[in-house]
């Protein structure tokens, strides 16, 4: 064993153990009574079920991550890397192509693996709890549109950065850095108007009480609400939302049609009010900033190890490439793509209190924050006391009773 492989293998076990710890934590905290805050709005019942819900996934997640991490152990100690290379080698096409399919191929079965366990999750456990509102004709029409996407999308934008690995020499991080920068922006600014239409109809929202009221408040905070829209989540799920997208003269707010029906006005304004918080306080702009900054220091370390031996040899590869070492490097970026997605979490849940915070200062009343906030915890079965270590480790939004006591701190 080499060092690469100690490094991949244990970041890969701890990894797995450290998410297995937080599972098992969580499980431990569920069974805890109803909290007073949610007396109102859950009957015993409910909440049961919401435990239910939790229990359901996380055992559904375990048994995913298992097979996960069996999976590529298995592969790698197989020599399953090196035998893949050899037939794409046999194609006896230029690097670059043979690259995209290396590295295509191994993104195809690890989609297929992963395959049985999303149909699972959508037509077994979403549908037992009243969910699932995706006909299989939409989930593969979601699949075909995503594979096209990510063959239109991602193979120009890897190939370029193959044939700069290849052919620019020293810099050829830099140059990465850059293309991957200006496609980002790009990809950024078109997902909205191009992209996500592709998955979902983008409705301005209809004359009447709501768009009068939503139009007073967002005059009130400078917003235009031309920006507005209701989407059909209803298509595929009965769970409901609400997410801001783009920027510059592309930004959209997008209500989900569930989101809509179940709330009363008051809290759906309350809602928009929280997402024109992350606008406001500037959120999606840092958050471009940040990718953009750790793609530069993932490229560099990139072009460090791309072609040490070492790494090859983990691997039982006798010939280096650069398609292999992107896959390779990735597995040996692993601890720090762990330790990047916790901070990156942080920060979103520090986000999420500001919106919160936004919203509670600029509505009429900071309580309908509260009714709306309880009435999406309710109708999604959220888990209501998810374990700290657990909120930790994979949370992008805070606890909805510390958002909750957050908003109410304010009021005082
Ligand atoms: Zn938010």
């Amino acid at each position: 064993m080499n060092v690469y492989t100690v490094i991949i293998l244990s970041a890969l076990i701890l990894d797995f153990v450290l998410n297995i710890a937080a599972d098992l934590l969580n499980l431990k905290t569920l069974s805890g009574e109803l909290p007073e805050e949610f007396k109102s709005v859950y009957d015993s019942e409910d909440y049961r079920r919401s435990q239910d819900y939790t229990r359901v996934n996380t055992r559904f997640r375990l048994i995913l991550s298992s097979f996960n991490l069996c999976v590529i152990l298995l592969f790698w100690f197989a020599g399953g890397f090196h035998y893949l290379d050899s037939i794409v080698r046999g194609w006896h096409m230029n690097p670059i192509l043979t690259g995209l399919a290396y590295i295509g191929i191994l993104i195809l079965l690890r989609a297929l693996l992963s395959l049985p366990f999303s149909i699972y999750s959508t037509f077994v456990i979403e549908e037992r709890f009243g969910f699932n509102k995706t006909t299989p004709a939409t989930f593969i029409s979601d699949l075909l549109k995503g594979l096209a996407l990510s063959l239109v999308l991602g193979g120009p934008l890897l190939a370029g950065l193959l044939a700069f690995f290849q052919y620019a020499g020293v810099f050829a991080w830099l140059y990465c850095w850059l293309v991957t920068t200006l496609y980002m922006l790009f990809i950024q600014f078109i997902a909205p108007t191009w992209i996500l239409p592709i998955f979902n109809k983008f409705n301005p929202l209809e004359r009447g009480k709501l768009r009068d009221s939503i139009m007073a408040y967002a005059r009130s905070v400078h917003f235009s609400v031309a920006d507005v829209f209701v989407i059909d989540g209803s298509r595929r799920s009965s769970k409901s939302n609400a997410y801001f997208t783009g920027f510059g003269k592309n930004k959209r707010i997008a209500l989900y049609d569930t989101l809509v029906e179940r709330h009363t006005i008051p809290e759906l304004i309350a809602i928009l009010a929280h997402e024109i918080g992350h606008y406001k306080k500037k959120h999606i702009i840092q958050g471009i900033i940040i990718s953009i900054l750790h793609m530069g220091v993932m490229f560099f370390l990139l072009s460090i190890f791309i072609s040490h031996e070492g790494l090859f040899k983990a691997f039982f590869m006798d010939q280096i490439s650069i398609y292999a070492g992107f896959i390779f490097f990735g597995m040996l970026y692993t601890p720090i793509e762990f330790v990047f997605s916790i901070f990156m979490n942080m920060l979103s849940r520090y986000n999420e209190f500001q919106a919160d915070r936004f919203a509670s200062k600029t509505v009429e009343k900071p309580e309908t924050m509260v009714n709306a906030l309880k009435n999406l915890s309710v109708h999604n079965l959220t888990n209501l006391r998810p374990h700290a270590f657990y909120v930790f480790l994979n949370y992008s939004h805070p606890p909805v009773l510390k958002r909750i006591e957050a908003i109410r701190y304010l009021e005082k």
